[in-house]
């Protein structure tokens, strides 16, 4: 019986719980396995000396999730990183873009209604947070905000038959219906805005849509109901960098719209799931912590 172990970090507990949306994909690979630690699961405290996969959810942010993390992947012959935080830090690592101090300073003081001297200590917190790659060899990566079902069943389904599993090699665009006529807006806007065209492609349009930098297999459901995709997925298979790729794909909107584009402006857009793994953050932070 395959030993697996499911833990998230930074409290985070949404991709665990799309797990569970597996359903009976769940419950057969529960019965033909054993599920030994998942406290968001079960009441389970140690974790155990020997793990077959660990699949782990959540960012590094303290010294004791380096530690955590260190310790599982010693005791584990394979290590997922499941969700976008776990594989690129997230949502959570814009705060990178603040220092540890002037972060702490916007949220606890100059924010409305929060009052200096009630500001929290913070026990062993990084300067930044890191994905787990940052700190352990990954073996496997399940993105997404959350996962899909579908790449978690069948990255585990595959993985416990003693197959090698694979993750879509395609981009959003691929499966997105809208058409693309090669025309593009002067303009780079917000989708509350204007009202766009519900049959065009959005970033023809001017709407900052991450399709083509972002890794395909979700089915574009975001650009399907009108929103641009905002990128949870991560970078496409072979690119690292997911704001460089789209940085790349803006070059084919007008001149016009491309001075419009500034990356103070929008590196929380092109890098919302994947800041602290980017070539950016490497630039203005001295490279990743190991
Ligand atoms: S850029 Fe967005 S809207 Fe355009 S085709 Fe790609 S996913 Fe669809
Ligand atoms: S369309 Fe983009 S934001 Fe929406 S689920 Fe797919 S990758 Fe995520």
């Amino acid at each position: 019986m395959v030993k697996i172990l499911l833990l998230g970090l930074s409290g985070d507990t949404g991709c665990q719980v799309a797990t569970v949306g597996l359903h009976e994909v769940l419950l057969g690979i529960l019965k033909a396995n054993e599920l030994v630690y998942a406290p968001t699961l079960m009441d389970t405290k140690e974790i155990p000396d020997k793990i077959d996969v660990a699949i782990i959810e959540g960012g590094v942010r303290t010294e004791h999730e380096v530690e955590t993390t260190k310790k599982i992947r010693e005791r584990s012959s394979v290590l997922i990183a499941l969700g976008s935080c776990a594989c690129f830090g997230g949502v959570p690592g814009l705060a990178n873009l603040k220092e540890g101090d002037e972060l702490l300073d916007m949220i606890y003081s100059e924010q409305k209604g929060t009052v200096a001297s009630d500001m929290p200590t913070v026990d062993k917190l990084l300067p930044k947070q890191q994905a787990i790659g940052d700190y352990v060899k990954v073996d496997y990566r399940i993105p997404g905000c959350p996962p899909e079902t579908g790449d978690i069943a069948g990255i585990l389904t595959t993985l416990l038959s003693g197959g090698t599993p694979e993750l879509s090699k395609t981009d959003v665009c691929e499966l997105c219906p809208r058409e693309r006529i090669g025309e593009y807006s002067k303009k780079l806007k917000r989708i509350y805005e204007e009202v766009a065209d519900p049959e065009r492609c959005l970033l023809e349009q001017g709407f900052l849509c991450m399709g083509p930098a972002t890794m395909g297999g979700c089915g574009a459901p975001c650009p399907k109901a009108g929103m641009p995709c905002d990128g949870c997925r991560g970078p496409t298979a072979g690119n690292s960098d997911q704001g460089l790729t789209m940085l790349d794909a803006l070059t084919s909107l007008t001149k016009e719209a491309n001075e419009n584009f500034s990356l103070s402006e929008y590196a929380g857009t092109i890098y919302r799931y994947t800041y602290p793994t980017s070539q950016l953050a490497k630039v203005l932070n001295g490279g990743r912590k190991k």
